[in-house]
């Protein structure tokens, strides 16, 4: 395979001095006052050291608070226009820095540069989403029940918020979060994923040259038993938002709910893309492999399982396994469509999962193997895999993989069809692809997940509310405009004239 060197980012990377960075603590660059750091390096590249970051604890996490709980005072008398003014500018430097994050983006995560740029885009365009909902934090207004009484809701902003993110998007996710928060006039606390944390810092700082008021937003870094818990358990925390596991995500609902802070949790799943007819078989296969390998499959919302009616199962793998021929594995400044696993241990609990689902009776139909030769040998590879004989009752069919693994499963009909895809305890996303109407719709009507797509691969839109249900999700949809339901309070006001 030819591939070309996107040099700008590997000149880009040689060029950076591995920089130790602080704890972004009430407008300041702070050290931890562990006197430790951790360092992270490049995912493709596993020798190259990219930069060092507080190994923070309680004590950090205490005065982040501290200062987004005294920061709270000023910014949630803001008014909301002039919040979102901020928002805007701050979308507008995401996009003039759309290549320094990329380079960032890609080589802490080892996603291809195409959707690393992809990815601040879209953070970009949730923040100007965010931005405009500043404008309009509505509340009701009722005839009143009794004479000249008027009756009316107000929503005021929730106060500090933690704002806790997995490795997997480390630049929309966080802003999927504070973009939000500071629409509606919260602060927050931000903690990243330990593996994640280089882009954090120039989200930090492009916050802070858009305008953002020091103490807004806080960023600490360091372990999630280090940092994370006490972050949930601290007492002037109003409200969680956390991407990650579904353990986790139940183990911090339950800590919350100790104090009745609010929670926003967006977790795993184990998407099913069901397909009962189609005109053509390629355009299906196009759609699904784009849904289930992007990002490597580290996607909350990746394809994972392939239901198929049996009439269609041979034609519809046959064009699976032609697309995922096109699939380029290879580090990001390559011509590639698909970078290395986030690391080495995530690799081998992916492989952990191919080898218990052949063992269980599955057949490997492409792929799945590691990629060790040359530079492959210096990150976490392997080709996108694809399993058929897979049945509804396997791990593989039921578990969260996270990785670039698809399963086949065959099916008698499309209410055998429904039923697997229901199976399972995850609720996200799932697509449907048939050319009937009723079918399609009785899908969305009775599949259990929180976003359904139909003719359409599992991908979000940044103005739309996005989770799930089941152990995928609890609290209100991030993004669009259900998340004023976790970022606000209601007071109901009555007025006798
Ligand atoms: P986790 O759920 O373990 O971690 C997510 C975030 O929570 C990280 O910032 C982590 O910190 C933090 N955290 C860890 N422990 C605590 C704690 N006790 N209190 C508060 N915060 C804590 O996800 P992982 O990244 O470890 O991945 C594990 C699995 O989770 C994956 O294999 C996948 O199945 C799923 N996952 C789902 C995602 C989704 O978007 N739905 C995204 C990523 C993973 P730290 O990084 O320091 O551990």
């Amino acid at each position: 395979m030819t591939l070309t060197k996107t040099s700008s980012m590997v000149e880009w990377l040689e060029a950076n001095e591995s920089k130790v960075y602080g704890n972004f603590i009430d407008g300041e660059w702070v050290d931890s006052v562990s006197g430790k750091t951790i360092s992270i390096f490049n995912a493709a590249k596993n020798n190259q050291l990219l930069a060092s970051f507080q190994d923070s604890n309680e004590s950090d996490v205490n005065q982040a608070v501290e200062a987004a709980h005294e920061a709270f005072k000023n910014w949630s008398k803001m008014p909301g226009p002039d919040r979102g003014a901020l928002l805007y500018r701050f979308a507008d430097l995401l996009e003039q820095n759309v290549d320094e994050l990329a380079y960032m983006l890609s080589a802490e995560q080892g996603k291809t540069l195409a959707e690393s740029k992809g990815e601040v885009f879209r953070a970009a365009k949730e923040a100007r989403f965010c931005a405009g909902e500043a404008f309009r934090i509505e509340g009701n207004t009722l005839p009143g029940e009794r004479r000249n009484v008027w009756s009316s809701t107000i929503r005021k902003p929730l106060g500090v918020v933690a704002a806790i993110a997995p490795w997997n998007f480390p630049v929309v996710t966080p802003i999927r979060k504070i973009a939000p928060a500071l629409a509606y006039g919260c602060t927050v606390v931000y903690k990243p994923a330990s593996v994640t944390p280089w882009t954090s810092v120039r989200l930090m700082e492009l916050l802070e040259e858009a305008g953002v008021p020091k103490g807004v937003v806080n960023l600490v870094v360091g372990s999630g038993s280090k940092v994370g818990d006490p972050l949930v358990n601290h007492p002037l925390v109003k409200g969680i938002s956390f991407t990650g596991s579904s353990d986790l995500g139940i183990q911090i609902n339950q800590i919350a709910a100790g104090r009745l802070a609010k929670t926003q949790l967006e977790l795993g799943g184990k998407n099913p893309a069901v397909v009962l007819d189609y005109q053509d078989a390629t355009s299906v296969a196009k759609q699904i492999v784009s849904a289930a390998f992007a990002c490597s499959g580290q996607r909350c919302t990746s394809i994972s399982r392939v239901i198929v009616v049996k009439e269609k199962k041979e034609e519809l793998t046959e064009a699976l396994l032609q697309e995922l021929k096109n699939i380029k594995v290879g580090p990001a400044w390559e011509q590639v469509t698909m970078g290395p696993l986030v690391n080495k241990g995530h690799l081998n609990s992916v492989q952990d999962y191919l080898k218990v689902g052949i063992a269980e009776g599955a057949r490997l139909r492409y792929g799945g193997e590691i990629l060790t030769e040359g530079e492959f040998s210096e990150g976490a590879y392997m080709n996108p895999a694809l399993l058929d004989l897979v049945t509804p009752d396997m791990r593989i069919a039921k578990e969260e993989i996270f990785g670039p693994v698809l399963c086949v499963i065959e099916v008698e009909n499309k209410e055998e069809a429904l039923e697997v895809a229901n199976n399972v305890e995850y609720g996200l996303a799932a697509s449907i692809f048939s050319n009937q109407l009723p079918d399609a719709f009785h899908f969305a009507n009775e599949v259990e997940a929180g976003m359904i797509h139909i003719n359409h691969g599992t991908a979000s839109a940044a103005h739309m509310p996005f989770g799930g249900v089941k152990q995928s999700g609890a609290g209100a949809y991030s993004i669009g405009r259900s998340n004023a339901d976790f970022f606000t309070e209601t007071k109901v006001v009555y007025f006798e004239y």
